[in-house]
C-alpha cells in the first residue's frame, strides 16, 4: 500500500497490501505513485466481498424475463443467486423463478448430463419460454458435464435457443462471469429480422431495470426521438435481444457487466458504442448529450430536445436538493459497489450534498477505472480493490464516515458500525437513476445519515464525552 499513514495498516493482509491507495502525498510530501493492483483472484482467508464467477452471469442474464434459467448444479448454488436483482419486467415474470438441477451425490459420481436433459424438457414444456440459458457451476466443471452437447440437442428437438452460459465458478472472479454471460448472449443477437429498425435507434445496455429504472431512461431516449430496440437486460426479451444488431448505437452503463457484449457486437456488426452512466446529475444530461452528439448529423434537432429534457428536470430538482445540503454539508461517505464506474457518479452526487468521499472502492474495477478514480477523489481517500469486511469496517471508523454505500454484504457491516447505509446495489427498490432518481438518492442519504439514532452508538457516546471533557479542560 502506498504510505500515508494509515493507521489501519495491521488489518491489511501483507499480499492485498497493493490492492489499496491512498491518494494524496506521502510523509515525505511527494504524491503518492498510483500503482494499484487488481482482476486478481481474491485472496484465500480474506473473505472477498466479492461474488463468484457463476453469480457475476447470473446477474447479467437474470433480467430477460421471457427466458427458462436453469442452474445445473446443487441447490445452493441457485438459492444463493433466487431474484438476485429487484429486475422488474412489464410482461413474463419467467426470471423470476429460480430452477436448478439440484445435483446429488449420486450424479456427482456418475454424471449430471441425463439430469440436465431432463429438466431441459420438463421445464421447456411447461413454461414455453422464448429460450433458455443453462449456467454451469464449479460441480459441473469439475465432474465435466458435456452442457453444450445437451443444449443442443435440446434446442434441435424444442426448435428454442439452449445456450450453455460457461461459468464454473472457480474459473475467475466475477468479471469471468460477465464475459461467460456475454458470449452466451451474444449468441442471440443477430438471427432475426431487422428490416424495420430505424437509422436514429439505440440499445440500453448494462441497466438491469431495479425499481423500473429503464422506463425512466427509455422515456428520456423516446423524447428524444429515438427507437429503443433492446434493452439489455434490465426488462429484457429474447425477441428483442436477437434483433439488436439493427440499432445505429449501443449504450453501455455498468460497462464491466456488459461491456464485453458491446465489443462483440462491435467487432461482428461493427456496431459502435458509448459508455455512460445514469446517476447523478451530470452523468445523466452528459448520457443524453453524448448520444445526441451521436444523432446529430441523421437529426440535426435533437441536441434541442435533449436540452430541453435536461432543463424541465434540473429545473426542479436543484432547489430541492439544496435542502438537503443543508444538512448534510461536510458528511462524509464510503463507497463499495461492483463497479467502479458507479463510484464516479456516485462522488459527484455527493458533492452536490456537499458530502466528501472518503473511501471507495469495487469488486472489478480495472487499472484504468481507478486511475480515474484516484484523478478525481480528494486527498486523502482510500481506494481499494476486491476488499473485505476487516478491511472495510477499519476504513470507515478510521475515516469516521457517516454513511456506507453499498450492497447486500456491505449493509451489516454499517449497521455493525453505527452508521448510515444507503443500498445503492441488486436488492434496491429504490429508482435511483436519472433526475427523480437523483431525489431518491437524496432522501434517503438524508434520512439515514440524520437519523438520531447513531448518536446511542458506544463509538459515538465515546467521542462526544470524549469532546465534552476537551472543552471542559480548555475552559
Ligand atoms: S462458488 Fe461454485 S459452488 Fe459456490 S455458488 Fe459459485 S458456482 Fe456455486
Amino acid at each position: 500500500m502506498t504510505d500515508h499513514a494509515t493507521p489501519t495498516k495491521s488489518v491489511i493482509f501483507e499480499e492485498r497490501a497493493d490492492q489499496i491507495h491512498v491518494t494524496g502525498n506521502d510523509a515525505a510530501g511527494a504524491p503518492n505513485v498510483f500503482d494499484l493492483a487488481c482482476n486478481r483472484p481474491s485472496l484465500a482467508g480474506a473473505v472477498s466481498q466479492r461474488a463468484c464467477t457463476f453469480c457475476g452471469s447470473r446477474v447479467v442474464l437474470y433480467p430477460i424475463a421471457d427466458a427458462l434459467h436453469l442452474v445445473h448444479g446443487p441447490i445452493g448454488c441457485a438459492a444463493y443467486t433466487w431474484d438476485i436483482r429487484g429486475a422488474m419486467s412489464s410482461g413474463p415474470e419467467l426470471h423470476r423463478l429460480s430452477f436448478s438441477t439440484d445435483l446429488q451425490e449420486r450424479d456427482v459420481i456418475f454424471g449430471g448430463e441425463t439430469k440436465l436433459y431432463k429438466a431441459l424438457i420438463e421445464l421447456i414444456d411447461r413454461h414455453e419460454p422464448k429460450a433458455a440459458f443453462v449456467y454451469s457451476t464449479c460441480i459441473v466443471g469439475i465432474i465435466g458435464d458435456d452442457i453444450q452437447a445437451v443444449c443442443k440437442k435440446v434446442s434441435e428437438e424444442k426448435g428454442i435457443p439452449v445456450l450453455p452460459v460457461q461459468s464454473e465458478g472457480f474459473k475467475g472472479n466475477k468479471r469471468a462471469g460477465y464475459e461467460a454471460a456475454c458470449k452466451a448472449m451474444a449468441q442471440l443477437a443477430g438471427t432475426a429480422d431487422v428490416s424495420d429498425v430505424s437509422p436514429l435507434s439505440i440499445n440500453i445496455l448494462g441497466d438491469f431495470n431495479l425499481a423500473g429504472e429503464i422506463w425512466v431512461i427509455r422515456d428520456y431516449y423516446e423524447r428524444m426521438g429515438l427507437q429503443v430496440v433492446a434493452t439489455i437486460t434490465g426488462d429484457g426479451r429474447v425477441d428483442a435481444i436477437r434483433r439488436c444488431h439493427g440499432a445505429a448505437l449501443n449504450l453501455v452503463q455498468c460497462n464491466g457487466a456488459t461491456q464485453p457484449f458491446a465489443k462483440i457486437m462491435e467487432e461482428k456488426y461493427g456496431q459502435p458504442y458509448i459508455r455512460v452512466s445514469y446517476f447523478g446529475i451530470e452523468d445523466m444530461a452528459q448520457a443524453l448529450y453524448d448520444v445526441a452528439e451521436f444523432f446529430k448529423d441523421k437529426d440535426p434537432a435533437i441536441m434541442d430536445r435533449a436540452r430541453k429534457i435536461v432543463a424541465e428536470e434540473v429545473g426542479g430538482l436543484l432547489p430541492r436538493l439544496r435542502e438537503f445540503r443543508k444538512d448534510l454539508e461536510g458528511k462524509k461517505a464510503a463507497i463499495y459497489v461492483g463497479g467502479a464506474f458507479k463510484a464516479f457518479s456516485l462522488i459527484k452526487a455527493f458533492r452536490h450534498l456537499g458530502m466528501q468521499v472518503a473511501l471507495v472502492g469495487s469488486q472489478t474495477g480495472t487499472k484504468e477505472d481507478y486511475e480515474e478514480l484516484a484523478a478525481i477523489c480528494d486527498p486523502g481517500t482510500i481506494i481499494v480493490d476486491d476488499s473485505n469486511p476487516l478491511e472495510l469496517s477499519a476504513f470507515i471508523k478510521e475515516k469516521d464516515v457517516d454513511i456506507f454505500v453499498g450492497g447486500v454484504k456491505e449493509r451489516p457491516i454499517a449497521y455493525k458500525l453505527g452508521i448510515g447505509f444507503c443500498d445503492h446495489n441488486h436488492e434496491r427498490k429504490e429508482c435511483l437513476e436519472g433526475f427523480v432518481g437523483m431525489y431518491n438518492f437524496a432522501l434517503e442519504v438524508h434520512r439515514t445519515v440524520m437519523s438520531p439514532v447513531w448518536r446511542f452508538m458506544p463509538r459515538r457516546v465515546a467521542k462526544a464525552a470524549a469532546t465534552a471533557h476537551c472543552t471542559e479542560a480548555t475552559i
